[in-house]
């Protein structure tokens, strides 16, 4: 007892010295030398075995991009009543959820107990859900199923505002309903995480630099065309993690600077399996059916349709303003040990367990913009590859 008493009175001398010393501006130390605070432990990045040999497959789709944002407005064409939802750019996978629930709340206002969905891509398919869910009849009707349709040659990641619409068009109304959007497919896809096949998961994304001021933007300087908005930063700033940096020398990628984001990832294939899957469980009807010009919607059975037909609605509608933005794909074996994704240069890099994808993204967000060519560049291919494989060398 006396001990301990003796000890504490000593201690408080001790501190009140070493509170007057720091007042001083001299330190004492009394423990000894304060050990260093141990080394973070070193970022490890499994190596990617990119070599133009492991490519499978080069595929080549055009984003159907509207400078005024996705079509949501409602149609009597040929006697029914047409929801439209189509027209999402490069983020149709992301706003996927939020666009078919305003479309299927638009459609469901009818009354109609049955519903035709025409398209059976990421929009088509979360129509249909959706509807289903809320307890109409759905039948899907569409030129093309998955694997074969546009949204299944994406890049597969949570993309909400790419090429999204022109600045210009981003008025406080469209902001608005971008971000309920935004919101409910982001709210949506938590409830898809840890699912047997991993249809959906959460990736780091590494930013990589030559020097370290360098930052990739959406347009490039003195470029006088439109510039496409931006909407996350302002509108969805919590639902993006914060990023962190890596210098040289605490990471495996050389000399360069990195920048590490989380994002989620789709792994489509798996994905959407799923999604049909759960259409045609729960009673969905499938027709493969082409619709050739606006008159033919009123030969389908029901008469209240939502148009998910995306880039296919140029043709269908004639719908103009729809411009395509090109963009190809090189698949290549995948690699389970490589769970992060990288953007370098003009190049992106995203690890999906379906296939790693390689793209030539360019200097900016206009690369690919109003080309509607489909024929894959295989130089472009290897371009991607060898790009991502100089990190590793
Ligand atoms: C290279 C690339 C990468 C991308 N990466 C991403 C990404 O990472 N994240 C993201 O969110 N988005 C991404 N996108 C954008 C996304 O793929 C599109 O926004 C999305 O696929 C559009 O889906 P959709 O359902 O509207 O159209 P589609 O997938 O084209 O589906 C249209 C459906 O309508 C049918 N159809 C069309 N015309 C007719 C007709 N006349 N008669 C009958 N049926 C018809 C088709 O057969 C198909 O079933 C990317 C796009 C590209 C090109």
């Amino acid at each position: 007892m006396e001990d301990s008493v003796s000890r504490r009175r000593l201690l408080t001398g001790v501190g009140a010295a070493c509170l007057a010393g720091a007042l001083d501006g001299c330190t004492i130390e009394f423990w000894g030398p304060k050990p260093a605070p141990p080394a973070p432990p070193p970022l490890h990045l499994a190596p990617i075995t990119a070599t133009p040999d492991r490519i499978t497959a080069i595929t080549v789709c055009t984003r159907p991009f509207r400078a005024q944002g996705p079509r949501l407005d409602v149609e009597q064409i040929a006697g029914k009543t047409v929801v439209h939802n189509y027209g999402h750019g490069g983020s149709g996978w992301s706003l996927s959820w939020g666009s078919s629930t305003i479309a299927v709340q638009k459609a469901l206002a009818t009354g109609e107990r049955s519903i035709g969905v025409i398209g059976c891509g990421a929009l088509g398919m979360t129509s249909a859900l959706l509807a289903q869910r809320a307890g109409v009849r759905v039948t899907i009707y569409a030129k093309e199923l998955p694997p074969n349709v546009r949204s299944s040659l994406a890049s597969g990641l949570w993309t909400p505002d790419s090429r999204i619409c022109f600045e210009d068009y981003a008025t406080p109304e469209f902001k608005q309903q971008w971000q309920a959007m935004a919101r409910e497919s982001f709210k949506t896809y938590q409830t898809m995480l840890g699912l047997q096949g991993i249809p959906v998961e959460f990736i780091d994304n590494y930013w990589v630099f030559d020097e370290s001021n360098m930052e990739r933007r959406r347009q490039t300087p003195g470029d006088t065309r439109p510039p496409f908005a931006e909407l996350q930063r302002e509108l969805i700033p919590d639902l993006i993690p914060h990023s962190e940096d890596f210098p040289p020398g605490t990471h495996p990628l050389g000399s360069h600077y990195l920048r590490r984001n989380t994002q989620m990832m789709f792994n489509l294939t798996s994905y959407t399996q799923m999604l049909l899957a759960e259409f045609r469980s729960a009673g969905g009807q499938i027709e493969i059916k082409e619709l050739h010009a606006p008159n033919e919607l009123g030969s389908l059975r029901e008469r209240t349709l939502i148009n998910a037909t995306g880039y296919g609605a140029r043709a269908l509608f004639g719908d103009q303003s729809i411009v395509p933005v090109r963009g190809q794909l090189a698949r290549m074996i995948p690699q389970p040990d490589v769970n992060y994704g990288l953007l370098y240069r003009d190049v992106s890099f995203v690890p999906r367990r379906d296939g790693l994808v390689f793209q030539v993204i360019g200097d900016d967000d206009y690369y690919g913009y109003n080309d509607a060519t489909t024929t894959p560049e295989r130089s472009e291919a290897e371009h991607a590859v060898n790009t991502v494989a100089t990190l590793f060398k």
